[in-house]
């Protein structure tokens, strides 16, 4: 069984390039795949499954004919697109994972997150997460009209065209105490997550064992994806052309 992992692709009409090369990776590399995993920043942006965005319908329409060919896809969400709801995923043909999902490759058990509830040493982060991802500040934000929540877009996309996209130095990394403890608390001595920017294969020791984070990359200058089989994992990049 042959396993793909990506994250942080950022997709925005902004970045047709980024879009191009995750249509070819959809046909090329990960067609042979047995399941693809899409760890959380899919989007750049998400402001509802009911949003009739063109880029979202492209992206939906081929990973179900990706899905029709026998490869299983799973979606996580991430800080940028955690409104993505039952809807995309039903058109999609892919299947939403809560975020930490442990489960099993080639027999052994894996940690999957997106990686932002790692970074708990930002403290103005981690209260804003809280904030926006509880159940009521959801329910509130998918209700708002889709003229506010188009309003709401803009305005974060103007301060985001202010700046470059995010490099990994913008981004504060993982705490190491949070990274044992759920790695211990699910019993796994392997991790993969996104959402840092900062891709690597890192080993280490937990409880006196060796363990493993894989970190994945995010799609700015290169693509990045992680592949993982019998004979063992590559973690790669490649052109976006
Ligand atoms: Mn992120």
């Amino acid at each position: 069984m042959r396993y793909l992992f990506i994250s942080d692709l950022h997709l925005e009409a902004e970045r047709p390039d980024i879009t191009r090369a995750f249509l070819s990776f959809l046909r090329e590399r990960a067609a042979t795949a047995d399941a693809l995993y899409i760890l959380g920043d899919f989007f750049e942006v998400w402001l509802g499954d009911d949003d009739p965005n063109p880029l979202a319908r492209e992206v939906a329409t081929a990973l179900a004919q990706l899905a029709n060919r026998g490869v299983k896809v799973f979606l996580m969400h991430g800080n940028r697109d955690f409104l993505i709801g039952r809807r995309f995923c039903r058109e999609a043909r892919c299947t939403l994972l809560s975020d930490p999902q442990r489960i099993e490759l080639n027999g052994e058990p894996v940690l999957l997150m997106h990686g932002d509830s790692l970074c708990i040493d930002d403290l103005g982060y981690m209260k804003m997460r809280r904030w926006l991802r509880n159940p009521v500040s959801r329910f509130i934000l998918r209700n708002l009209p889709l003229k506010t929540r188009h309003r709401i877009g803009r305005k974060l996309r103007a301060e985001s065209m202010a700046r470059t996209r995010l490099k990994a130095s913008d981004i504060t990394d993982v705490n190491l105490g949070a990274v044992a403890d759920v790695m211990r608390q699910f019993k796994v001595r392997i991790l993969i997550h996104g959402h840092t920017h900062r891709p690597a294969v890192h080993d280490l020791m937990l409880d006196g064992r060796p363990a493993q984070r894989i970190v994945l990359g995010d799609w700015d200058k290169y693509g990045w994806a992680l592949s993982i089989d019998q004979n063992g994992q590559q973690l790669e990049s490649f052109d976006l052309t």
